[in-house]
């Protein structure tokens, strides 16, 4: 090759290069999905319902998140969820001497981006009183602004939640315990929740909010029959905070739907047909996390016997994190399922099951999933 078309060559390549990147913003986003992986997060359908991922839960440079609203949805894509709700305080604007305030400007920025990504994206706000009761997350509302701007003032929080429950939206109660090593009493049942859930204008809470397991909100959703909620609440770029690997993922809420549509999930949440996901636990009402773990672990039939003695393989067909131990019966003490793998439990040749604790799977603040796993 002469230099002349050596040269030549190397500006044809450069110039499509420079016209590809420099067209419409569909081909930029084409180019930004040809790039990446998007993960495929392997969790099983559960009784005839979708298993969707969901996080309900994130922040913008529209409140005092970091990141543009479509950067949100970028992430999302990535991490492979299926629906996402960006939810800025209302009452809390720490940006706004640099960027405008405008409750409805995230869900109108991103919404294009995350119906051409096949995420279902919900409306949503966070309405932000001082704590307590603290904050309640709003999702399928309608217009953002009209809401109580004003924070501190207690007096104030029952109009701050009647404006979301007159769009009837869906009202989760956030991290009830926050800040509880510095507002004594603030860990509780409040009476302001007891109202609102006197009159059903609260429908869920966060058991899980990032890393932090609020196992209190887990026996409320029991006793209460309110839904499970995890979430990130995440403000950085996702990265920062989740160091994305085998366990840990970013924290989200399993929701169990006909459909996979808005209102689908709608109709789940409103049932309480949900798990809260967080690192390698799992939080949910106890016929839920069962049907989930069934749906995920089977067992096959005995491939082995030896010395009275019979061998079965366990097989983990989801990105779920299981740790088993032995309650009854005449078996393996103890095993680890990782996400997507395989392992071996013997048991005496006469058994017909054996009893385990899910000692990673919670359904109330002090008790863990027990299973029986039949042996053929
Ligand atoms: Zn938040």
């Amino acid at each position: 090759m002469s230099k002349f078309s050596l040269f030549l060559s190397i500006f044809l390549a450069g110039s499509l290069l420079v016209h590809a990147q420099s067209d419409n913003g569909v081909l930029r986003m084409d180019e930004f999905r040809s790039s990446k992986k998007r993960d495929n997060i392997i969790i099983p359908d559960v009784g005839g319902y979708h298993t969707l991922k969901c996080d309900f839960h994130m922040h913008t440079m529209f409140s005092d998140g970091l990141v543009w609203p479509t950067v949100r949805v970028q992430e999302a894509w990535q991490e492979g969820l299926d629906v996402m709700a960006i939810t800025d305080h209302i009452e809390y604007q720490p940006h706004s001497k640099d960027v405008i305030v405008n409750h409805n400007r995230p869900w109108e920025l991103a919404k294009d981006m995350a119906a051409e990504n096949n995420i279902i994206f919900i409306k949503g706000t966070e309405i932000t009183r001082a704590t307590p009761p603290g904050h309640f997350n709003a999702l399928f509302i309608g217009d953002a602004s009209g809401y109580v701007e004003e924070r501190e003032d207690n007096s104030k929080d029952k109009e701050a939640i009647s404006k979301a429950v007159e769009q009837d939206a869906f009202i989760f109660w956030n991290h009830p315990g926050w800040k509880v090593s510095q507002i004594e009493g603030s860990y509780e049942w409040v009476d302001f929740v007891d109202e609102l859930y006197k009159e059903r204008s609260v429908h869920g809470i966060e058991v899980f909010n990032g890393f932090g397991f609020h196992k209190k909100a887990l026996d409320w959703c029991v006793d209460h029959n309110l839904t499970v909620m995890g979430t990130t609440d995440v403000h950085n770029v996702i990265g920062y905070d989740y160091n994305l690997g085998e366990i840990v993922h970013r924290t989200m809420t399993l929701v169990f739907a006909k459909e996979r549509t808005e209102e689908s999930v709608r109709e789940a949440l409103e049932a309480g047909r949900t798990v809260a996901w967080a690192s390698k636990y799992i939080a949910g009402k106890e016929e839920h996390v069962e049907n989930l773990f069934n749906a995920c672990v089977e067992v096959s039939p005995a491939f082995h016997s030896k010395n009275d003695r019979r061998y079965f393989e366990v097989t983990n067909n989801s990105d779920l994190y299981f740790e088993m131990n032995l309650k009854e019966g005449d078996g393996t003490a103890g095993i680890v399922l990782f996400p997507r793998s395989k392992q071996v439990i013997t048991a005496g040749a006469d058994q017909q099951n054996l009893t385990y604790e899910v000692g990673n799977a919670f359904i109330r603040s002090d008790k863990n999933l027990i299973v029986d796993i039949p042996l053929k």
